[in-house]
C-alpha cells in the first residue's frame, strides 16, 4: 500500500497554500509535480557534475555522459524494454512522434495511403499527420469512441485496410481517462503488416507499461508528466522501424564523419540525436523513474484506481454535472461541464479560489471536442500524492462554483 504521507512529504510544493488555500494540485495531467530527489539531482548535476556530454575527455564531461547515458538503461526498465538500443533520447512525446513523421512515415508514404487514428487523439499525435496529409495526400482515418469513452479495439482493427500504413493511438485519453487496449490492436496489426505508434504519454504515469509485451512498434513519453523535467522524453523505436527510420535532427553527436562533400552516421539510437542533448532534464528523468520504480507502478495503480472510484463516485452526485468518460477501469483524470451553467474557464476560476487548480479549455484535443459536442471541459486530473480528502476539496469548490453560476 502507498505510504500517502510520506509520498506527500516527497513533494515539497504541496506544502504550499494558494490563494490563502492549501494546494489541491488536479493538473498534473498538463504537468506533474516534482520530489525532492528530482530537484535535488537537477542542483547537484549544476552545482558539481556539469559539462557537455559525449564530447570530452575530461572528468566532468565523462561523469555527465556516464549519468546521461545510464538514464537510456533506466526507461528501458521503467518501459519494460529488454534492448536500451531502442530507446532515443528526445524533449518529449512532441518531439518523439514528430521525430517518426518525419524520419519514417513521410519517406514511406504517398498519397492515397493511410493512418488510423482514434478520435481521443492529443494535437501531439495529430498535426505531425496533418502534416502528411497536406504535403503528401495522406489520408486519416478517424476511429470514434462510443457513449462511455471506451474504444472498442476491434473497431481500430477494422479500419486497418489495405492502403493503411501506420495505426496512431493513445494508450489512455488525457481527457477521458479511458484506457486502450493496445495490446489487442498491435497483435492484430502485426499480422496485416501495418507498424503501430502508441502515445504513451498519460499511461506512463499511471500504470505499468511493458512495451515488449504490447509489441508496439513506437511508444513516446514525455518527462514533465512523469514527476521529471520538462524538455526530457524518450520514445521506443522498434529495431526494425530504426532500420528504416531517416535521422529527422542533423547536427553534432548524430554522425561519425563529415566532409565537404559527404556524411555518414553514428548507429542507432545516437543517430537519431542531434546537438546538445538536455542533459540534466534527462539525468532528472532517470531519478523521477528510479523513485517511481521504487514507489512501485503496481502500487500507484492501485492508489489512484481506488481515487478515480471515489472521485466518480462523488461526481455522479451531482447531477447538475455532466461528467465525460465514465468507463469503470478509467484512469483518475475527469473532464465535465455544468449543466446550463458557466464556461469552463469560469469554473476554474472559481475553483482556483479554493486552492483547486484543474484546467479549462480544450486540452489540445480538437476532434474529441467536436465528437463529444461540446467547446470547452474542466479537467480534474490525479497524481500518486493526491487523497480522497482532496477529492472532497474538489467537489466542496464544485458545489461553490454551482451555487454562483448555477
Ligand atoms: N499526448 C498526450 C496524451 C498528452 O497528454 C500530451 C500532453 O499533454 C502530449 C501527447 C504532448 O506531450 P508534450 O507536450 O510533453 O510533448
Amino acid at each position: 500500500m502507498l505510504d500517502i504521507n510520506k509520498i506527500r512529504a516527497d513533494f515539497p510544493i504541496l506544502s504550499r497554500e494558494v490563494n490563502g488555500k492549501p494546494l489541491v494540485y488536479l493538473d498534473n495531467g498538463a504537468s506533474a509535480q516534482k520530489p525532492q530527489v528530482v530537484i535535488d539531482a537537477i542542483t547537484t548535476a549544476y552545482s558539481h557534475e556539469y559539462a557537455n556530454v559525449h564530447r570530452g575527455l575530461h572528468y566532468l564531461s565523462n561523469l555527465s555522459t556516464e549519468k546521461y547515458e545510464a538514464v537510456r538503461g533506466t526507461i528501458a526498465r521503467f518501459l519494460g524494454v529488454a534492448d536500451e538500443d531502442q530507446i532515443i533520447l528526445n524533449s518529449g512525446t512532441t518531439e518523439g512522434i514528430n521525430m517518426v513523421a518525419y524520419g519514417w512515415a513521410m519517406p514511406r508514404m504517398q498519397a492515397g495511403d493511410e493512418i488510423v487514428l482514434s478520435v481521443m487523439e492529443h494535437h501531439a499525435n495529430i498535426v505531425p499527420w496533418h502534416f502528411l496529409r497536406e504535403r503528401q495526400g495522406v489520408n486519416l482515418k478517424w476511429v470514434d469512441t462510443d457513449a462511455t469513452g471506451a474504444l472498442d479495439p476491434q473497431k481500430v482493427i477494422d479500419a486497418i485496410g489495405p492502403k493503411t500504413k501506420l495505426v496512431a493511438i493513445t494508450h489512455l485519453s488525457n481527457v477521458l481517462g479511458t484506457k486502450v487496449d493496445v495490446k489487442t490492436i498491435c497483435d492484430a496489426a502485426r499480422e496485416k503488416g501495418v507498424p503501430v505508434l502508441v502515445d504513451g504519454s498519460q499511461a506512463a504515469v499511471h500504470m505499468p507499461v511493458n512495451v515488449d509485451e504490447i509489441g508496439c512498434d513506437f511508444y513516446a513519453i514525455t518527462g514533465h508528466k512523469l514527476y521529471g523535467p520538462s524538455g526530457s522524453g524518450a520514445i521506443f523505436v522498434h529495431k526494425d522501424r530504426m532500420a528504416e527510420m531517416r535521422p529527422f535532427i542533423g547536427g553534432g553527436d548524430m554522425i561519425r564523419e563529415v566532409s565537404k562533400d559527404a556524411v555518414s552516421y553514428n548507429d542507432p539510437p545516437m543517430k537519431f540525436e542531434a546537438g546538445t542533448p538536455g542533459i540534466v532534464q534527462t539525468i532528472g528523468l532517470g531519478v523521477a523513474l528510479d523513485y517511481m520504480m521504487d514507489v512501485g507502478m503496481e502500487t500507484i495503480a492501485a492508489h489512484e484506481d481506488d481515487l478515480s472510484h471515489y472521485a466518480q463516485d462523488k461526481l455522479n452526485g451531482l447531477n447538475w454535472l455532466t461528467t465525460q468518460g465514465t468507463t469503470p477501469d478509467k484512469a483518475a483524470i475527469f473532464s465535465f461541464t455544468m449543466q446550463g451553467a458557466a464556461h469552463a474557464h469560469d469554473i476554474s476560476t472559481i475553483l482556483d479560489k479554493k486552492g483547486v487548480a484543474v484546467r479549462a479549455g480544450q486540452h489540445c484535443t480538437g476532434p474529441l471536442m467536436e465528437h463529444l459536442g461540446v467547446t470547452a471541459t474542466c479537467r480534474a486530473s490525479f497524481a500518486m500524492y493526491n487523497t480522497r480528502d482532496e477529492v472532497d476539496a474538489l467537489i466542496d469548490a464544485l458545489e461553490l462554483a454551482h451555487d454562483l453560476f448555477g
